[in-house]
Parts: C-alpha cells; sequence; structure tokens
C-alpha cells in the first residue's frame, strides 16, 4: 500500500520515544522528547518556516508560516502517555480493517465497527501507538508544507508550537507566548473525526489529613481515635453515585486518587471535577460540610481539608471567541463531514493557555483512538480528512 506523505510522517513521527513521566520532576520531564523536537526544528527550517525557535532548555518548538492578517496558532503535544511503553513502536497498517484483527476486535471496541473499511493504523500490541499526539504533529507539519509550497493560496499567517509534557499536566509551564506570537490557536490533539472540543472540567484537588489518637487497643476504650477509620467515615460521607465509574457526559465527580493511614494519622487525596460551575463551587462546598460535620462528631482539629483549584472550564473563555468554533463547523461541512461539540472530561492545554494567556484555544480532531494504551489506533481516511479541516480552517480569513 502505498503511503500519503501525511501517513508516512506520522509513522516516522511513531517510531521515536517521547514518553513524559509524571515522577522525575524535571523540564522536559524526560530527555528523549528532545529527539523529536530537534526533528521537527530542523523539518521546519528545510521547508521553509520563518523564525524556527527550538527552546533546547525545555523542549518546545515555534515556527511562523507567513500568510495574511493576526497569525492563528496550531498546537500539538510531543509526548506520549507513560500509561503505556511508547519504545519501539512499529506501527502496523491493516489495510480495508473488516474486524479480523487480533488485537483491534470490534467485539471489545464498538467503535471499530465504524471504520470496517477504512485502512487502520495500529501498534504491534506491546505498546501504544502515539497518535495521541503524533497525529496532530503530522498534520500540523503537512499543513505548514502546504502552505509553504503554496504561496499562492490565501490563507490566514500561522504560528505553530509543539510542547512537550502535556500528558503528565506540564505542557504549558514553560510555553512562550511571545515566541507563539498567535492570540488565538487550537490544540490538535482531538479524537473521533468532526468532533470539536471547547469545554473542559472545573477542576480542584482536596486533601484531608486525619488526626487521630493513638492508644494501646486493651486500654483504648473511649480514648482512641482511629484516624484509618475517620479516612473512611470521611469518603462514606460522599455522594456513592457521584464517582468516575458512575458518572459521564457532563455529570461531575469526587474521585478518591489516594488513602494511606494507621491509627494516629491519615491522608486522603481527591480530585473534584463539574462542567458547571455553580456544582463545582456546590462540590467544594459539600467536601467543607464533610469537615465541619466530623469535626463537631469527633473534635475539633480532627480533620483538615485543604482545596486547591488546578484548572477552569476553557468554555468561560470561549464566549467571545465562538468565531474559532463556527470556522471548524464550517471546514468540515465543507469537506461533507458533519460536525459536533462534546465535552471533554479531564483538561487540555487550551485550557491553561486560556486561563493563563488568554489565548482562546478549542480542540480539533486528528482521527485517533482508545489513547494511552496497547489498543490505540488511528484512522487513515480520517486523518487525511482532519487534515482537510485544518487547510480549511487556516484559509478562512
Ligand atoms: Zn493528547
Amino acid at each position: 500500500m502505498t503511503l500519503s506523505p501525511l501517513i508516512e510522517r506520522f509513522i516516522r513521527y511513531a517510531r521515536i520515544e517521547t514518553t513524559s513521566s509524571d515522577t522525575t520532576g524535571t523540564s522536559p520531564s524526560t530527555a528523549c522528547q528532545h529527539d523529536l523536537a530537534r526533528l521537527l526544528a530542523q523539518e521546519l527550517r528545510d521547508m521553509g518556516a520563518s523564525d524556527v525557535l527550538y527552546d533546547d532548555v525545555h523542549c518546545y518548538v515555534y515556527a511562523q508560516i507567513p500568510g495574511e492578517g493576526q497569525p492563528l496558532g496550531f498546537i500539538a503535544h510531543m509526548d506520549t502517555s507513560p500509561a503505556a511503553s511508547g519504545r519501539n513502536v512499529s506501527p502496523r497498517i491493516l489495510p480495508a480493517y473488516d474486524g479480523t484483527d487480533a488485537l483491534l476486535r470490534p467485539e471489545d471496541f464498538p467503535e471499530l465497527r465504524s471504520h470496517f473499511g477504512e485502512d487502520l493504523i495500529a501498534s504491534d500490541g506491546t505498546t501504544l501507538l502515539g497518535a495521541d499526539d503524533k497525529a496532530g504533529v503530522a498534520e500540523i507539519m503537512e499543513m505548514a508544507r502546504y502552505y509553504l509550497e503554496h504561496p499562492e493560496v490565501p490563507h490566514r499567517a500561522l504560528s505553530i508550537c509543539f510542547t512537550p509534557d502535556e500528558e503528565v499536566g506540564q505542557g504549558t509551564d514553560h510555553f512562550d507566548p511571545d515566541a507563539f506570537r498567535a492570540r488565538e490557536a487550537y490544540t490538535v490533539d482531538g479524537g473521533k473525526l468532526g468532533v470539536f472540543e471547547y469545554e473542559c472540567f472545573n477542576a480542584a484537588a482536596a486533601e484531608v489529613s486525619v488526626q487521630g489518637r493513638s492508644v494501646h487497643p486493651g486500654s483504648a476504650k473511649g480514648l482512641m481515635k482511629n484516624a484509618a477509620t475517620l479516612a473512611m467515615e470521611f469518603d462514606r460521607l460522599l455522594p456513592a453515585a457521584e464517582r468516575p465509574e458512575y458518572t459521564e457526559g457532563r455529570e461531575g465527580f469526587f474521585m478518591l486518587t489516594e488513602i494511606r493511614g494507621e491509627t494516629d494519622t491519615a491522608h486522603l487525596s481527591y480530585i473534584v471535577r463539574d462542567h458547571d460551575r455553580d456544582r463545582f463551587e456546590a462540590r467544594k462546598e459539600t467536601l467543607r460540610r464533610v469537615a465541619n460535620y466530623m469535626n463537631e462528631e469527633h473534635g475539633e482539629g480532627t480533620i483538615s481539608l485543604t482545596i486547591t483549584d488546578s484548572y477552569r472550564n476553557m468554555a468561560e473563555y470561549m464566549r467571545d471567541h465562538m468565531d474559532l468554533v463556527d470556522k471548524a463547523f464550517e471546514a468540515a461541512r465543507a469537506i461533507g463531514v458533519t460536525p459536533s461539540c462534546e465535552p471533554v472530561r479531564g483538561g487540555t492545554d487550551g485550557a491553561r493557555l486560556a486561563e493563563v494567556y488568554g489565548i482562546p484555544c478549542p480542540n480539533l480532531c486528528t482521527g485517533g483512538y482508545n489513547f494511552h494504551g496497547r489498543y490505540e489506533y488511528a484512522s487513515i481516511q480520517e486523518m487525511e480528512k482532519s487534515l482537510q479541516i485544518l487547510l480549511h480552517i487556516a484559509q478562512a480569513c
């Protein structure tokens, strides 16, 4: 099967290990991400992009494509999730997929039925594929190449940025808005063709410390306060059905992410999520009320609660910039794809860029699926159409 330049490019990038890490504490979190960053910077220079800037300390790549008007930004992340191995990725092409692959079985992933007849790309089953987000990286690179080779086709000035460490929540830590230049942008880090995203969770983290009273069990009556038991009580007082495993769509949740403790002290960590701002505030209030109730029941100072906001729903920043979403919808319709918007049940780098730098940043589709694991795959036809959507968006002045 002859591969298009986009797919060849994607496979080349997928083979380069760029797994990020949430334990090293460095920036970038892993040195291997530089291998892809260096290559992308060189390829952008070879294509003739302007002002290619490779931040070789923090591993960001910026480039400009000359065109009309204020620059429109496109962002993708170079790292892959530490949740699965990204070493020696060996992409497999499944031409005219018919459901018979041993790894990608429609019984396990019903979505695959909608891809019968398409050409898919999968890993060999020992690693993730890395379509998240090298599909986005490859699509942006092909868009850049197209407009550099066709300056006669009218298009916006384009600003490109490739970031490290998105998967470990540090993708924008050393982002340089001056090097980026664009004041409105898209992340190209979504999945299914035609699905765009501009709503994400409001997010907070809650840390609960439980102070018990440790007494010899033989003489503990009326004296012992078992911190580990009280920690379990705290968790039981939260709404049982409002956990990630029972919620979907725009439903928020409390999630216990860590528990440790003994008689003397115990500690609980939660994340709190809700798309709706008022319901988000109400969730934080619920945590405070549980803490207050337990302090009344078991004595002041039993529970100490710290709540820290993590990020905000990007929709709040998008209100005055819905033309970006309209443009994506128009671009999809122009190539015969029915567009839709779905709320992200997570955060995005775009949410941070909107909050910190005031850069509204909806998320575009890439054609990749089943991110962060061995069953990740991409549809070649959907990747090609995602590229067409980028080209149309860049064209619309
Ligand atoms: Zn991603």
